[in-house]
C-alpha cells in the first residue's frame, strides 16, 4: 500500500513564503485563495535574543477525514493513497465540507465567481502526480530550505519513514480525530 504524507521541518523553514507563492502559481489561484498559508508567530524576546516561529499549514489529508463521508453528492473524495480531493463536476457548492473540515483548509472563500462554483484545497499536487507518478507536490519541489518532504508512509526506506522513525514529530490537534498526515518536526530540540 501508499500512504502518502508530508513531513515539515520546522527548523529548516524561515517563513519565506516561497511556496505559498509556488501553489498559487501551479493551482493558478485568485489573489483571495491562499492553499497553503504560512503562519507567523513573533518576534518574542529582546534584541539580541530574539525569536520568530513559523508554521506552514495546507489540508492535513486526514487518515479520517470529516469532510468526505460528509459530502451529499460524494465530490469530496479519498484515494486509496490517503489523498483528500474533490470533483469539481460533483460538487454544488453547497459548503457541507467546509463546515465539517476542523482546521479551516476548506475555505467560502475558495468558491469563484464562475456559472460554476467549487470547494478548493490543496490536493498534495493530485494533478502533477497523475502526469508524472515520480513527481512531488510543486511547494515541496521549490522550497530551497528543503523544509518540505513528501513521501509514502508506507515505505520504509522513504525519506518521509525515516525521518519519522528518527526524529521527534508533532501533528497539529489530533484531539480533532481526524488523524491528520502532516508531521512537524519543532523548530527546537528536534531530536529524539
Ligand atoms: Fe478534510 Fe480538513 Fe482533514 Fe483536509 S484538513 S482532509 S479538508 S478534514
Ligand atoms: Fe461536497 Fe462540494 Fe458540498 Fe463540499 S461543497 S460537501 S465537496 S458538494
Amino acid at each position: 500500500m501508499t500512504r502518502y504524507v508530508m513531513v515539515i521541518d520546522k527548523r529548516r523553514c524561515i517563513g519565506c513564503q516561497s511556496c505559498t507563492v509556488a501553489c498559487r502559481t501551479w493551482n493558478d489561484l485568485p489573489l483571495d485563495i491562499v492553499y497553503n498559508p504560512v503562519v507567523t508567530e513573533g518576534t518574542q524576546g529582546t534584541w539580541p535574543n530574539v525569536h520568530r516561529d513559523w508554521t506552514p499549514l495546507l489540508c492535513m489529508h486526514c487518515a479520517n477525514p470529516e469532510c468526505v463521508p460528509c459530502c451529499p453528492t460524494g465530490a469530496s473524495q479519498q484515494d486509496e493513497d490517503g489523498t483528500v480531493w474533490i470533483d469539481s463536476k460533483k460538487c454544488m457548492a453547497c459548503k457541507v465540507c467546509v463546515n465539517a473540515c476542523p482546521y479551516g483548509m476548506r475555505d467560502a472563500s475558495h468558491l469563484e465567481p464562475r456559472l460554476h462554483r467549487f470547494v478548493r484545497k490543496c490536493t498534495f499536487c493530485r494533478d502533477r502526480r497523475q502526469m508524472d507518478p515520480s513527481a512531488k507536490p510543486y511547494c515541496v519541489d521549490t522550497c530551497h530550505q528543503k523544509a518540505r518532504i513528501f513521501g509514502d508512509l508506507d515505505d520504509p526506506e522513504s525519506e518521509v519513514s525515516k525521518l519519522i522513525g528518527s526524529v521527534k514529530t508533532e501533528r497539529l490537534f489530533t484531539e480533532f480525530g481526524t488523524d491528520p498526515q502532516i508531521y512537524y518536526i519543532p523548530e527546537l530540540g528536534g531530536k529524539a
